[in-house]
């Protein structure tokens, strides 16, 4: 969490609003970091995606939706992979999971990541080839591994010596040699702008390095010679902007590369650093683009495994947040605008934290902007929140709004195609909203919106 943020939710940054959003120069402008490629301001100052305006939107579908860019998101799909050339791209599919997404992953050439026995029947059902599905968790039921292992997923993420135990008897029993990865956890958490490197490994994921179980783990898994051990894996947080933590970890995780090496006399031929490369949520993120990740990243592999003298392994990064997040704008109408004297003005819209709950569950910072139209009308500090019974119910902490925002209309929220649809809930019976694809003038639904049935259908009295 960034300063700025910190408190941002509690009120007390008085009317003028924290020192970053101090300059209003043009509230209709779209800052590019933020928005799908396809967004502009089109006929009357209203945002046009992929050529669809968004008021036609919002009269065929409805608000709130969520709108991806298709466009947009193949691209960031082939910059990734084209940057990662020699390394294997994994789309983590929990940012958000969804048949016709999943598709143009599989199209893109990327392989996938699950971490639940659902999130493997949509990639299955939406046709992804079972060989390029990773499947992660840190609480996989026998089910869940069964149904993985009978499928013929890739890898499967091991995580603790209860699992291990569990899929080594169950591919004995089924006479099957499943691939495995180790999770490795190696101390290492980075957030955003900042990580810690520490000694101790206070989380529920993986095993510690530092302990030795990570070594136990491989070294079991070598001596019952059942599961075939591809590679160590590792994955540090999320929304990260700093390399100088995959740095930590690749060093850290490497060594136990050469520890393997050294003791039980083999070269593990995979490696994966996971996910968790930061977008631009606001003006003050600015993200490293896919090349300068990929650069930094295979850099720091190849020095440590030269200075280790280990063969450099093939490598796997998971991108979720990166590839999906900036591709999709939420689209909202207003229902109430109440200026509290004073001190800012709170714009209701017709969601909230049902359909994006990042901003109360980790205090995060999105943007908005006025969507139907422009405005010449004066800047005025806004805070965007939802209709749900509780205070906390914040979309956009703190945004310039023209002054003139009025009930009826639209305001875009970029950036929600991570961690939004995917998180959502029925909280207070709101139904959760669609997922509309737009791409070259035309529109459809990828996900439709639940209904009030949908919601009493499960109510069985
Ligand atoms: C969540 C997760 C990812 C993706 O994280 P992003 O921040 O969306 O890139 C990748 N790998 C693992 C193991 C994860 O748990």
């Amino acid at each position: 969490m960034r300063a700025h943020e910190a408190g941002a939710l509690h009120g007390d940054l008085g009317a003028r609003g924290p020192a970053w959003l101090r300059t209003p120069a043009d509230v209709n402008a779209l800052l590019p970091n933020l928005w799908p490629h396809g967004v502009v301001r089109g006929d009357g100052g209203a945002l046009q995606v992929g050529g669809v305006d968004v008021r036609d939107l919002a009269a065929e579908f409805g608000t709130p939706a969520y709108v991806l860019d298709e466009t947009d998101f193949r691209s960031r799909c082939r910059d990734f992979r084209d940057a990662f050339a020699g390394a294997a791209v994994f789309y983590a599919a929990k940012a958000f999971c969804a048949k016709a997404v999943i598709r143009i992953v599989a199209e893109e050439g990327l392989n996938l990541d699950v971490c639940t026995g659902g999130e493997l029947a949509v990639a299955l059902t939406a046709g992804m080839p079972a060989e390029r599905i990773k499947m992660h968790g840190n609480n996989k039921s026998m089910a869940e591994l069964s149904r993985a292992a009978d499928a013929g997923v890739g890898w499967i993420v091991v995580d603790s010596f209860d699992e291990l135990e569990r899929l080594t008897e169950l591919a004995r029993n089924r006479g099957v040699r499943q691939r495995v990865m180790v999770r490795v956890t190696v101390g290492v958490e980075a957030h955003t702008h900042e990580f810690i490197a520490t000694a101790h490994e206070d989380q529920k994921f993986g095993f510690s390095l530092a302990s030795g179980a990570a070594f136990d783990a491989v070294a079991r898994i070598f001596h019952e010679g059942v599961l075939e051990l591809a590679g160590l894996h590792s994955h540090i947080g999320s929304q990260i902007f700093d390399t100088s933590g995959f740095e930590v970890s690749a060093r850290r995780v490497l060594s136990l590369q050469d520890a393997v090496r050294t003791e039980l006399g083999v070269d593990l031929p995979e490696l994966d650093l996971g996910g968790g490369f930061g977008i631009a949520y606001t003006s003050q993120d600015d993200p490293s683009t896919p090349g300068d990740l990929a650069g930094r990243m295979l850099k720091i592999v190849e020095q440590e495994c030269a200075g280790r003298q280990l063969p450099v392994p093939h490598l796997s990064v998971e991108p979720g947040r990166a590839l999906v997040g900036p591709a999709m704008f939420t689209l909202y109408e207003v229902g109430t605008v109440k200026d509290v004297d004073g001190i800012r003005t709170y714009v209701s819209i017709d969601g909230g934290m049902s359909d994006n709950i990042r901003t109360a569950l980790y205090d995060a910072s999105f943007s908005a902007t006025l969507a139907g139209r422009a405005s010449v009308a004066e800047p005025m500090l806004a805070r965007v929140v939802g209709k749900h019974c509780e205070a906390g119910d914040v979309v956009v902490k703190d945004e310039f709004l023209p002054a003139d925002v009025k009930p009826g209309d639209l305001i875009a929220v970029p950036g929600t195609g991570a961690y939004c649809r995917s998180m959502a809930s029925n909280y207070n019976h709101v139904p959760r909203p669609p997922v509309i694809a737009v791409v070259d003038g035309a529109a459809r639904v990828i996900v439709r919106r639940e209904t009030e049935n949908d919601l009493l259908a499960l109510d069985v009295g």
